[in-house]
């Protein structure tokens, strides 16, 4: 291994003063400096944390060209004491490397992506913001650095991580339909990874959506359009009865979300039982004409829980009163009670 020491380079003068705390869209700001890393030689080297700045890379770039490029998404948030806490990004380290590993691209060590990002968040706490509903969300992300064009894995790769403070986001339930055209993920495949190809391919499909009058589509398996996979970019859950059901991993069309196993750990504490396996969207409309369906969501980083008010399948529309809804709400609750240090972090989901 080379020397993982992060040589540190800060900025002349902090961009915190210009950040209008009031109004902060997903995705826009970006903290004072981020963290590089670069995989030359079969080894990480050059571990620094500099000011956030542009980078510069080669026309030829392999990434560009054939899309080896994996990212992650995790949110820090300040506790009620104060403290900083970043939430459950040993998950997420994981998650990377088994993207990293189906994309041929090199798995990278802990104290390179733990330590970095921690590091990072440290050195810019400052832009955690100290309110109500707001996180920091982190980026880190891997691509191909090779300058060629010609179909191979690469064998340079660099590596880096992004702060950007976020505001509130408080969905409004959704309306989606069921998706039987456009498919997300095949057995096989890469839907269980977070390469960036899988964004870009379902962005069509989601336009479609749209210009139907919908926010996202329920993605359905790619062979029978007949079980339900993934709900835009969040994982699927369905309250029906006392039970949660969400889609199975074992075939590799869904991403193992974060999100998702947490909500399946409280849902287990107040007493549902869930199952993680095949729902058909037969099974789905029966629950809903016997009036067993009471809930239906997804869930991930960006909005923790998002709630669909309805869920379209052919002509067939299935509508809810979310605000009469007791368990997701609850759900939210606990998490974010945990996220903001307001209870004991009885998971230990908190760095
Ligand atoms: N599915 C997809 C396709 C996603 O992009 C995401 C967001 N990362 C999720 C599910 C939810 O994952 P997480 O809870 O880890 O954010």
């Amino acid at each position: 291994m080379a020397n993982l020491n992060i040589k540190v380079t800060k900025i002349n003068e902090s961009k915190l003063s210009g950040l209008d705390w009031n109004n902060l869209p997903f995705g826009k700001n970006f903290s004072d400096h981020m963290f590089v890393a670069d995989y030359i030689n079969g080894e990480w080297t050059n571990l620094q944390i500099i000011p956030y700045q542009n980078i510069s890379i080669s026309p030829a770039n392999a990434a560009l060209h054939y899309g080896q490029s994996i990212f992650e998404g995790v949110k820090a948030y300040r506790l009620a004491n104060g403290d900083a806490a970043i939430f459950r990004l040993e998950d997420n380290f994981k998650r990377f490397n088994r993207s990293a590993e189906r994309l041929m691209m090199p798995k990278i060590p802990a104290e390179v992506f733990v330590e970095g990002t921690k590091q990072l968040v440290a050195l810019d706490q400052d832009w955690i913001p100290n309110k109500e509903n707001h996180s920091l969300y982190i980026r880190p992300f891997m691509f191909a650095l090779d300058e060629v064009i010609g179909v191979k894995p690469s064998d340079s790769y660099k590596f880096m991580v992004l702060l950007s403070p976020t505001g509130p986001y408080y969905p409004k339930p959704m309306r989606i339909y069921v998706e039987e055209q456009y498919v997300r993920a095949v057995p096989g495949g890469v839907g269980y990874t977070k390469v960036a190809g899988n964004y870009a391919s379902s962005l069509y499909a989601a336009k479609v959506a749209k210009d139907k009058g919908f926010d996202q589509v329920l993605w359905m398996d790619a062979i029978e359009h007949k079980y339900v996979q993934e709900m835009g970019t969040m994982n699927a859950f369905f309250i029906i009865g006392n039970k949660a059901i969400t889609p199975g991993l074992e075939d590799g069309t869904i991403l193992e979300g974060v999100t998702r196993n947490s909500v399946i750990q409280i849902l287990k504490e107040m007493g549902l039982t869930v199952e993680e396996r095949n729902l058909s969207i037969d099974e789905i409309l029966e629950a809903y004409k016997s009036g067993e369906l009471k809930e239906a969501f997804g869930t991930g980083t960006a909005a923790t829980i998002s709630r669909i008010q309805e869920l379209v399948y052919e002509d067939f529309s299935m509508t809810f009163d979310c605000d009469k809804w007791e368990v997701s709400p609850e759900v939210t609750k606990r998490i974010d009670d945990i996220r903001y240090g307001r209870v004991d972090d009885r998971y230990n989901w908190l760095v």
